[in-house]
C-alpha cells in the first residue's frame, strides 16, 4: 500500500461539513464500542450490522456514506481485537481496553471506494455523501495520474492543527532494485546518540528536535498561564498545536531519510525490539521526543526493507548491553557505566558499541536459514558417503531450476 497525501483547499462552509463527517465517524466508532461493551462476546459482523441500525436511528449517521460507516465500525473492531488478543496472549500489565475517542484537534473519517470522486485532471476531489462537502482543490507533490481509479482503496480525510488533508491509500507494492552491498549493520539506541552501529559509528540526535523541544516547552507554559475558556487560551492552544505538527513533520523527514540510507547500504539491519508503550510514557519531554523519533525510524526501516529486499530483524532487547560481544559471557553493569570491560576476556569497548555488536550477532542468528537441498532436514553432515534420505522429491524439484 502506498499513501499519498494532499492538502484540501475549499470554503469555510465546506470545512465545517468535513468536520461534521469526522464527528459522525467518531460517533459511529464510539457507538460500536458501547454496543460491544453492552454485549460482550459479539464479533465484527455484529458491529458491521449495527451500523445500519445507527443509520436508521440517527439522521446524521445516515448522512455519512455507508462504506465510511463500515470503516468506522472496523476501527472500533480493531481496537477491540487488539484488546482481545492481548488478553488471550496473557500480556503482562495493561491490556489496552478500548477507549472512547474524545473531540480533539486531529480527527479523521475514512471513505472506501464510494462517496468521493476525482476530477478529470485529478487535481480536485468531490465528496458526494449526505454531508455534501463538495469539491476541493488538492495541494500535494504527488501525481495521481500514475494510478487507476480502482487502485485507490481508501480515501481518508484528516484534520490537523493547520487544516484539512486527504490521504489516498493506493494498492500497489513498491519494489525497487538494489545491488547487494555485502555488509550488515546492528543498531543500538542510546541516550547520548540517536544510534550506535556495530562498527562504532554514531548518528546524533537531530539538532532541530532539541530546539523544537525548547519551543514546545515555552508554548506549553504560555498556554497554562492563560485563563480557561478565554480567546487567548484558544490562540495559545492553536500555536502549540501547530508547533507540535511542525515537530512531527521534522521528525518524519529525519526518520525517512535516515532509514532509506541505512537500508539501501546494507543487506541486513538488526535492531532492538523495544517496547514502545513503556518508552512513550517517560515523563521527560526530551526523552519522549527522541523515543518517538526512534519508533518512527524503525517503522521506516521495516518499510524500506520490504521495498529494497533487505532483511530487517528486531531482536529481543534482553542482555544486549550486558553480554560481552567478544566472548559472549554476561558482564553485569549499571546504566551509568558507559564502558564495557569484560572480566572474563579483558575485552574493552564503548557500552553502546558493544551492544550494537551483540544485536547484529543475534540478528544474524535469528534471521533463519532456508535452502533447497536440506528440505527434508535429515541429512547427516558427519557421514560423508551416506546415501541421501529417500524423501527428497520436494528438494529435487526445487533444485532443478
Ligand atoms: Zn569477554
Amino acid at each position: 500500500m502506498l499513501v499519498y497525501e494532499a492538502k484540501l483547499e475549499g470554503q469555510n462552509e465546506q470545512y465545517e461539513r468535513l468536520d461534521e463527517a469526522i464527528r459522525t465517524a467518531r460517533f459511529v466508532r464510539n457507538s460500536c464500542l458501547r454496543y460491544w461493551m453492552d454485549n460482550r462476546g459479539i464479533g465484527r459482523y455484529e458491529l458491521s450490522a449495527y451500523c445500519a441500525v445507527l443509520a436508521k436511528e440517527y439522521e446524521w449517521a445516515d448522512k455519512l456514506n455507508s462504506m465510511a460507516r463500515q470503516a468506522s465500525a472496523e476501527r472500533a473492531w480493531s481496537a477491540i481485537a487488539r484488546f482481545n488478543d492481548n488478553c488471550k496472549k496473557g500480556k503482562p500489565g495493561k491490556k489496552g481496553f478500548p477507549r472512547f475517542k474524545k473531540h480533539q484537534t486531529h480527527g479523521s473519517v475514512e471513505y472506501k471506494t464510494t462517496g468521493w470522486g476525482l476530477s478529470e485532471d485529478r487535481r480536485y476531489i468531490t465528496f458526494s455523501d449526505g454531508f455534501k462537502a463538495g469539491t476541493f482543490k488538492m495541494w500535494g507533490t504527488r501525481d495521481l495520474h500514475f494510478y487507476e481509479r480502482n487502485q485507490i482503496k481508501r480515501v481518508r480525510v484528516v484534520r490537523r492543527a493547520d487544516g484539512y488533508y486527504v490521504q489516498f491509500c493506493i494498492n500497489q507494492q513498491r519494489i525497487e532494485k538494489r545491488e547487494p552491498t555485502n555488509s550488515t549493520i546492528g543498531l543500538d539506541v542510546g541516550l547520548t546518540h540517536f544510534y550506535t552501529d556495530d562498527k562504532g559509528n554514531t548518528t546524533e540526535n537531530p539538532r532541530h528536535l532539541r530546539k523544537s523541544e525548547k519551543a514546545l516547552k515555552r508554548l506549553q507554559r504560555k498556554l497554562s498561564r492563560k485563563k480557561k475558556g478565554s480567546a487567548n487560551r484558544t490562540k495559545a492552544r492553536n500555536k502549540l498545536g501547530r508547533k507540535h505538527l511542525k515537530v512531527s513533520r521534522q521528525r518524519k523527514d529525519f526518520a525517512v531519510k535516515l532509514a532509506r540510507c541505512v537500508v539501501k547500504s546494507h543487506d541486513l539491519v538488526a535492531y532492538e525490539d523495544l517496547q514502545v508503550r513503556n518508552m512513550v510514557k517517560n515523563r521527560h519531554l526530551s526523552k519522549s521526543i527522541s523515543d518517538a523519533a526512534w519508533t518512527q525510524f524503525r517503522e521506516w526501516v521495516e518499510y524500506f526493507g520490504k521495498v529494497f529486499g533487505v532483511a530487517t530483524v528486531a531482536v529481543p532487547p534482553q542482555y544486549t548491553s550486558q553480554n560481552c560481544s567478544n566472548c559472549g559471557k554476561v558482564v553485569k553493569k549499571a546504566l551509568s557505566v558507559r564502558t564495557h570491560v569484560c572480566s572474563h576476556c579483558g575485552h574493552t569497548q564503548d557500552r553502546d558499541h558493544n551492544a550494537a555488536r551483540n544485536i547484529l550477532e543475534i540478528g544474524l542468528r535469528t534471521v533463519g536459514h532456508t535452502g533447497t537441498l536440506n528440505v527434508s532436514g535429515d541429512i547427516d553432515l558427519c557421514v560423508g558417503e551416506a546415501t541421501p534420505p529417500r524423501k527428497l522429491s520436494h528438494g529435487k524439484r526445487k533444485s532443478k531450476s
